[in-house]
Formats: structure tokens, sequence, C-alpha cells
């Protein structure tokens, strides 16, 4: 069979499908046997679970409620009333001049990116080359193969600065990002997958200056961060607005990531209008239950509750404790862990290390799941002796179980 190019591409071997493969078959084997530290899933979260017990419960109460959440297609740019319940929430919470018009839903955020990205980046109408450019590496997993064309993502290398011991951060290197002529579109992740750092305030005016000077769409792609989900443990603040911005939300870490819900803000009407008549092309209408669920909570304050309190408060404890359990079972070995600013992973930096994909496999036949930190750095082509050496490792399963996935780390580092 001869695949087409943008077939070949999306159907071959990928990080993200390698990383949700793992997830999948760990979660089937039973996690007795397993420290399933690999994937992305957040935690099962008691009271955002009860929260939407509640809703459900509400919902099938009220007639018509759940019959229209199942029974019926939503516009391609998602419910009317949940995109000016989310422009209202973002108007109070951020104080941006947003409108329902400046929103589209689209089925997680996963498929707004791949939407956006190949709006904006390959080879445009005009025959012009159009890249999109990662401001600092490592970076999201999922961006890599997104592209319908190769070689269309650019990146570019951080400054990494010691901040205590076996602590690090990367910075973004403002002398060296240089978006040329030929860039489509800026991305970064805030708080960042893999890194779970959380891009600082003034880095982020920077890149949304850089934005505007060079006429450059910048996604910020806030899966994890503010106002909702919430996973933000440093002092940050949401962007300035800016009609150059698309910014990223997901209700996946809220605790719904089986709803497939993403919600893409587009300083540019103009680019939501577009997203939509792509999401009516590609797959009619999107899932409505997240919407349905969360419309509400928009309004009454429970998204507040969960945003500012009880998400941030549920992976602050599990971070301190993984971070604790961490630094004990690597005691007396040479290792930095990316200052935890946000998210739920552990960015380990071990500098000794030669095959960060060897210690993974080795890892994983001892019954600990990671992701080799190699994976993200998409558009990143120089020689970086750091990208063969980190890991990430996520804090979502029981203490218990992060505890002993730390023991196993420690005792294949020990044999290696
Ligand atoms: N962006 C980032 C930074 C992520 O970490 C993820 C998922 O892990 C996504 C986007 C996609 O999430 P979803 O499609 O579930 O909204």
């Amino acid at each position: 069979m001869v695949w087409s190019r943008i077939g070949a591409r999306l159907s071959g071997r990928s990080g993200i499908l390698e990383l949700m493969d793992d997830l999948g078959q760990a979660l089937a084997d039973g996690t007795d046997t397993v420290a399933m530290m690999g994937g992305g899933n957040p935690a099962h979260v008691p009271a955002v679970e009860e929260a939407w017990r509640a809703r459900l419960t509400q919902m099938m109460a009220t007639p018509g409620e759940i019959e229209h959440a199942l029974g019926d297609y939503d516009p391609p740019a998602g419910r009317t009333s949940f995109r000016q319940a989310v422009a209202t929430y973002l108007q109070q919470q951020c104080g941006w001049p947003v409108t329902a018009e400046h929103v589209v839903v689209t089925a997680g955020s996963q498929t707004g990116c791949f939407l956006l990205f190949n709006l904006l980046a390959g080879t445009g109408e005009d025959g012009r080359l159009r890249r999109v450019g990662f401001p600092m590496v490592p970076e999201y997993i999922g961006y890599a193969d997104q592209l319908a064309e190769p070689g269309v993502l650019t990146a570019w290398q951080p400054r990494v600065e010691a901040t205590g011991e076996h602590r690090f951060r990367y910075r973004i290197d403002r002398d060296a990002v240089d978006p040329g002529d030929d860039l489509g579109l800026l991305a970064v992740s805030r708080p960042c997958n893999p890194t779970a750092g959380c891009l600082e305030d003034d880095d982020l005016d920077w890149l949304i200056d850089l934005a505007v000077q060079r006429g450059l769409v910048l996604l910020i792609d806030n899966a994890y961060g503010l106002p909702f989900p919430g996973a933000v443990y440093a002092e940050r603040r949401p962007p300035a607005w800016s009609d150059h911005l698309v910014y990223g939300l997901s209700l996946s870490k809220l605790g719904l990531p089986g709803t497939r819900t993403g919600i893409m803000v587009c300083g540019d009407p103009q680019l939501a209008r577009r997203l939509a008549a792509m999401n009516a092309v590609i797959g009619l209408a999107n899932p409505s239950l997240g919407q349905a669920i969360v419309e509400p909570w928009l309004l009454d304050g429970t998204m507040d509750r969960l945003g500012s309190e009880v998400v941030p408060g549920f992976y602050r404890a599990a971070r301190d404790t993984a971070l604790a359990q961490l630094d004990r079972a690597l005691a007396g070995r040479e290792y930095a862990v990316h200052e935890p600013d946000g998210a739920f992973f552990l960015w380990l930096h071990l500098p000794g290390l030669a095959d960060d994909r060897a210690l993974y496999r080795a890892c994983k036949a001892a019954g600990l799941v990671v992701v080799p930190g190699s994976y993200f750095f998409p558009g990143f082509a120089r020689a970086w002796h750091h990208r063969h050496q980190c890991l990430r490792l996520s804090y979502c399963r029981p203490e218990a179980e992060i505890a002993r996935g730390c023991q196993v780390l420690a005792q294949v580092l020990a044999a290696t």
C-alpha cells in the first residue's frame, strides 16, 4: 500500500503514540505491579469528582438537559451558551475584552493545536513556507508530529540556570530567539509540559511584544494553568490580552479528559471562525458533555473554587510529597530537578546520563513507566547532550506508587 505523505506522517511511530500506548498498557496490566509515572493523565481529585457527579445528577433530573447534551449536535464552534460563559469568565478573571466570537471549542486542546498549527504553518496560499517556533525547548511532546508538512518546526535552546541544590530552571534566551521572516506562529506551554516550569511574567510580556512587533500569532497553551484548571504553585498571572494571542484552555487537567473538550480563545475572531470551519470538515461538531457539565460552573463560582483552591491545593501537596520522595531516593547522586512551578510533573536532569531511552527501557523492565526526555525537543535540530539526559516523571498516582517508582528509579540508576 502507498500511504499519502500526510497519512504516513500521522500514522507512523510518534512519541505521543508511544506515550499513550504505554499509559494504556500499564493501566491495563494493573497498577500493583507497575509504578506509572509516565502518562499525562490527571489525578482523580475527589472534590472535582464530587462536583461533576453532582452536576450530572442535576442534569439527569432536569428535563431536557441530558437529552440535549447527548442527543443533539452543537454548532462547529461549540455551544453558543458555553462560549458566552467562557468569555464572561475570562472577562471577570483576567479582565480580557473577549466575547463568544473569540472562543472556539475543539475536541480536546490537542486537536485545537493541530488545527491551529496547520492553519498558520506549512506552505501558504502565497507559496511561502511558514514555521511554528518554540521559544525554548523542552516543549510538549504532542506538538512534534502535528504538521501536515515535514520540517516546519523550529526551536531555540534555553539558558540553564542553577537555582539551588539539585534544582535548576530553563529561561528563554532572549538574545538567541530570532523569529526570522518565515514564522507563522510562536507556541509555548505555560505551565510547561514536560518541565513543570511556568514561564515568568516578564518573559511572557517579552514574548507577546515580540509577537506584536513581528505580526505573529502567539499560542499560549494553558492546558494546566490560569485561571483554570489552576495547577500553578508559583506567583504568576495570566497574560495581558493582545489581538496576537491564542490562549489554549482545556477541561482535561481539571479532571475531565474523557469529555475531550478544548477551548481556543483567539485574539482575532477571524481565527476562531476559521478553526470552527475546520471543526465542521473534520468532525462536524465537538463532544458536548464537557461543555454541558462545566457551563454553569463558570457562572456560579464552582470553577473559581476548583481553579483557585481545589486543583492547586491537591497538586501542590502531591508535588511536595513526590519531590521529597525523589530527593530521598536519589540522595548522594548527581541530579537536578526543574523548579516545579505547576502542572504535575518532575523533570529530572541526570548530568552523567548517556542515553535517556536506554534508561527508560531499563525502568520499564523493572516495572516503572516514565517518559524519556529526548521526545520533548520538537523542531530542535542542534546537538545538545542535555536532551539525552532527562526524564519526565508524573506524580498523579497514589503516594505509595510514586514512592515505589522513585525507589525503582534509584535501583535502576545504581545498576547502570
Ligand atoms: N497541551 C499540553 C501542554 C498538554 O500537556 C496536553 C495534554 O497532556 C495537551 C495540550 C492536550 O490535552 P487535551 O487534548 O486533553 O486537552
